[in-house]
């Protein structure tokens, strides 16, 4: 989008503030926000923003240990590309930001730079990577003063439907007015737990929209008195909320489906599987990316459908990829790869770059991910699991940590103080929750995604 038009935009549209938004390792959206009259000047030079913020956990804590303190700056720059007037929350809009160094040079800790770097080395080699978030969330509702989660219907039952509806209505046409294509809505398993899956976007699009869902997902609800949690076991006592990527590789002109091969078994090539083998192979390490809070870990149940063992199988919602099944005559723009173990708490960018990266050492190895699991794999026994090399996950975070401590090949496509930084940064935060005990992982997790 050209400056002038921007600022026609701020001004047809009444626009008092607008937010410049980055997501932080720790996943949180955060930002500044600005007045249009300092457009220009912020368009040129940014916004001020502490370093510090790289190693600042959901606690706003900054661990002693980290190598950054008070001093030293960096750059919010606003991408003109992502500009959207707020449909739900009138005299405001946003744009998503790279963090910059001071004179205008990418930041080495952004992780949405960190993206384009991975998006740079697919181009290198022929392919796009599409993707979606698909992101389960739990609605709560205020009672004499209490939240509670919406309902307690059944999963996809039009009685759920019902009842949620003047609470879904409003973020699809919240969604729309951005330009998230909405493919489909239902209530999930859990408590007041629903789900909207959009439609898959190319590369950097994909993570920037997982940052838009959320922010209007959250921002819709309040504006209509309700709230919504991303928390990936916001109740104990039923289904987690899951954030599957979906993915796919495409040739660099974006029209054919790399993962696709009428003649391969589940229509699947050898690029798909490759691929996938690389995942498999690099989790648990790349679980610290995409299932990177404490709460996390307690979504991993048996036979809640969010997976527990490192498999894959075609259309198996107890694999930890998913091999999923093409649309009758449209196989080979629908065939893709759902990855189960990412919730909603991620950062998109470093979710998908770890992603990336460890599906590119599976092509570049043309590693192998084994036979596919046509079952349940919590049904085969201990020993059947073992001779098919099928590990249980980490049981908790600080193990995934650890395992990304480990990670030879993450370490390298991240950067060692991106990774050194990030576990750091982490282990203060379950340094604290353990400190402040039992109630203090809700609080840090409920309502801050
Ligand atoms: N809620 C499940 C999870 O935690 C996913 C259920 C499904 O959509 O298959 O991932
Ligand atoms: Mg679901």
């Amino acid at each position: 989008m050209q400056d002038e038009s921007l600022r026609e935009q701020l001004l047809e549209q009444s626009v008092e503030l607008v937010r410049a938004i980055y997501v932080g390792p720790d996943g949180i959206a955060r930002g500044k926000a600005f007045r249009p009259d300092s457009l220009a000047e912020i368009l040129q030079s940014g916004i001020g923003l502490t370093q510090a913020q790289a190693s600042v956990n959901v606690f706003d804590h900054l661990p002693p240990e980290s190598r950054f303190q008070p001093v030293g700056e960096v750059r919010i720059r606003p991408d003109v590309n992502t500009f959207q007037v707020l449909p739900y929350l009138p005299g405001h809009a946003r744009m998503l930001s790279d963090l910059e160094t001071i004179d205008g040079q990418p930041w080495e800790l952004c992780p949405r730079n960190l993206l384009k770097t991975f998006l740079n080395r697919l181009a290198d080699e022929g392919m796009v990577i599409r993707a979606a978030f698909e992101n389960e969330f739990t609605i709560f509702k205020n009672v004499n003063g209490e939240w509670q989660p919406l309902d307690q219907l059944n999963c996809f039952s039009s009685a759920a439907m019902d009842l949620a509806s003047p609470y879904i209505l409003p973020i699809i046409t919240a969604l729309e007015q951005q330009g998230v294509m909405v493919e489909k809505y239902y209530p999930e398993a859990g408590h007041g737990q629903h789900e909207i899956p959009v439609r898959h976007q190319a590369g950097l699009q994909a993570a920037d929209q997982q940052v838009v869902f959320k922010e209007t997902v959250r921002g819709t609800a309040l504006a209509n008195d309700f709230r919504v949690s991303f928390m990936p076991k916001a109740d104990p006592a039923s289904a987690g909320n899951g954030c599957h990527i979906h993915f796919s590789l495409w040739d660099s002109q974006d029209v054919s489906n790399l993962f696709y091969d009428a003649a391969g078994e589940y229509g699947l090539s050898q690029t798909a599987l490759h691929f996938m083998a690389g995942i498999l192979k690099h989790l648990p390490a790349l679980m610290a990316f995409t299932a990177p809070t404490t709460n996390s870990y307690k979504r991993f149940v048996e036979r809640c459908w969010s997976s527990c063992y490192v498999c894959w199988g075609p259309d198996n919602r107890e694999a930890t990829v998913r091999a999923a099944s093409g649309f009758k005559g449209q196989e080979a723009a629908t065939v893709n790869l759902e990855f189960k173990p990412s919730d909603p708490t991620c950062n998109p960018y470093l979710a998908l770059s770890a992603l990336i990266c460890a599906g590119l050492d599976g092509i570049q190895q043309q590693a192998d991910p084994g036979k596919p699991l046509l079952t349940d794999p919590t049904l085969l026994s201990p020993r059947e699991r073992q001779t098919r090399g099928m590990t249980r996950y980490p049981t908790d975070l600080a193990s995934a940590l650890t395992a990304l401590e480990q990670n030879e090949v993450l370490r390298a496509g991240f950067g060692e103080s991106r990774i050194s930084d990030y576990i750091t940064m982490k282990r203060a935060e379950i340094q604290m929750i353990d400190t402040l005990g039992k109630d203090a992982e809700q609080q840090a997790y409920l309502f801050r995604f």
